[in-house]
């Protein structure tokens, strides 16, 4: 599987075509945003219990999303071409453009961009230096922004995969899978405050309608045990712990929201 990377913007100077408010969003039709693969409290399973680390709990969540992205692009990556999908955009026709390591920002085609984006995330992730895995090895300070910036670069895939393949995404049957993967990933970012405003606004209603429509016809109760283990949605299970009180937990309020500099946000 070919993997690739990228940053967007939305009405800024990065991103020159305006704003289309009149194109068709499938995605957001009620037949649409009811499909989910399962019937799950998010805002539950994304709290961190109070045993472990907050880094840790970051850390395993962008490699399930970046494995969950990956493989839902994987699926319709025969369809994202540079001839059909000649530039990266999302929803509003926003364009992503890439930045190379010396800031420079340049054009691609989607598969060219989602390349460069999987390359990049593939290479984080396997540094020691930024995700330690050897014991006495500890998170770089910077940990945050790191995960801020996967996270972006995830979202405007995703983006991609809403607004130029969700006819693909719904005719393979994928589109539950892809709505609960989404709903998941952007409640994670909420309650972490991991992703900008400016970024996922392309997607605001979507993400309004997927975090408050909770359907009910839809409940497996395979999902939810007496065990206390839910069924997250990237099929992971996951202790359903109590959840801690944040103003008690110093750990899961991450105070360091820098903005990224421009640079960075490539
Ligand atoms: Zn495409």
């Amino acid at each position: 599987m070919d993997w690739f990377m990228g940053k967007g913007r939305r009405k800024d100077k990065d991103s020159p075509t305006p704003l289309v408010q009149d194109e068709q969003r499938q995605y957001l039709q009620d037949s649409c945003v009811q499909e989910r693969i399962i019937q799950a409290d998010f805002e539950k399973i994304v709290e961190i219990p109070l045993c472990l680390d907050y880094c840790e709990w970051l850390a395993t969540h962008v490699i399930s999303f970046f494995n969950h992205v990956n493989l839902m692009y994987g699926a319709i990556s025969e369809y994202c071409t540079s001839e059909g999908c000649s530039i990266m955009n999302g929803p509003g026709n926003v364009q992503y453009f890439w930045h190379d390591e010396k800031g420079k920002k340049f054009k691609c085609t989607a598969p060219e961009y989602v390349d460069y984006v999987m390359s990049f995330i593939q290479k984080d992730i396997l540094e020691e230096t930024v995700f330690p895995t050897k014991f006495g090895n500890a998170f770089p300070s910077t940990f945050q922004t790191v995960v801020k910036r996967i996270h972006r670069y995830l979202f405007h895939v995703l983006a991609h995969i809403y607004h130029a393949h969700y006819n693909e995404v719904y005719v393979l049957g994928l589109h539950g899978h892809l709505n609960t993967l989404f709903a998941h990933f952007m409640v994670f970012n909420l309650r972490f405050d991991l992703l900008e405003e400016k970024e996922t606004d392309v997607l605001h209603d979507l993400i309004k309608a997927l975090t408050t429509f909770v359907p009910t016809d839809t409940i497996n109760p395979l999902t939810s045990t007496a065990s206390g283990e839910e069924t997250a949605a990237d099929g992971t299970a996951m202790t359903n712990a109590p959840s801690p009180n944040p103003a008690a937990n110093p750990i899961i309020n991450p105070s360091n929201n820098e903005l990224e500099n421009e640079q960075m946000r490539t």
